[in-house]
């Protein structure tokens, strides 16, 4: 299994849970990457290119450095490689992330809607607004530097315009309870839209609260 066994294995968990429960638009699929953090070293664990998550083993998880050369696995680490590394560089703090195409979060992808503070749960998880990153094509340096661009509002959850989700945490756990609740606020989102009826968001002094509880947690 190699030295990074248990980081190749939470990636690898985390992607087919993802994958069956339709992250992916489906479960044959190979869209979508996951990544985590080596603890104390430059290193991080990615999905590969191209490989359908339902045949997909531990040791095809790739270890790179931060320069993208490979330490360990047999596969082309994933094509949005560039953008974990910089979302890495740019949040010292996340130790996990998740890139999806979830049915609900991809409406709201090519509709440009942000999702503005709808729940105390979702403000407090994930922040106090879901940003759209502009679209720029897959593996670009223009994706990573629209991606990096919208990291400074420390949200952990941002949609990317007519591509799909986005999801960090602290810990793969982490990244991956967000990867779910905001495909929740965003069903749910959508489905208060379609109802043509007035959407209540949070009022003002709650933000302002839950986003001062945010700042008071060790920085992410
Ligand atoms: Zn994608």
């Amino acid at each position: 299994m190699g030295t990074y066994g248990q980081e190749k294995k939470d990636v690898l968990n985390c992607a087919k849970w993802l994958s069956e429960h339709g992250y992916f638009g489906g479960y044959r699929g190979s869209g979508g990457n996951i990544s985590v953090r080596i603890n104390d070293s430059n290193l991080i664990a990615i999905t590969p290119s191209g490989k359908s998550y339902h045949e997909m083993l531990s040791d095809d998880i790739c270890v790179i450095d931060s320069d993208q050369k490979p330490v360990e696995g047999h596969l082309i680490p994933s094509v949005e490689t560039s953008m974990h590394l910089g979302i890495y560089q740019h949040r010292p703090n996340m130790g996990a992330i998740i890139h999806t195409h979830p049915v609900f979060a991809s409406v709201l992808s090519i509709i440009n809607q942000p999702i503005p503070a709808l729940f105390d749960e979702i403000a407090f998880e994930i922040g106090t607004s879901v940003e759209i990153v502009p679209y720029a094509i897959s593996g670009s340096s223009e994706l990573v530097q629209n991606v990096v661009g919208k990291l400074d509002n420390h949200c952990f959850c941002y949609i990317i315009q007519n591509h799909g989700a986005l999801s960090l945490g602290k810990d793969i756990n982490q990244a991956w309870k967000n990867a779910e609740l905001l495909e929740k606020v965003a069903q749910v989102y959508y489905s208060a839209l379609t109802t043509g009826r007035k959407i209540t968001t949070l009022p003002k002094d709650a933000v302002a609260q839950i986003n001062k509880l945010r700042c008071q947690r060790p920085p992410a």
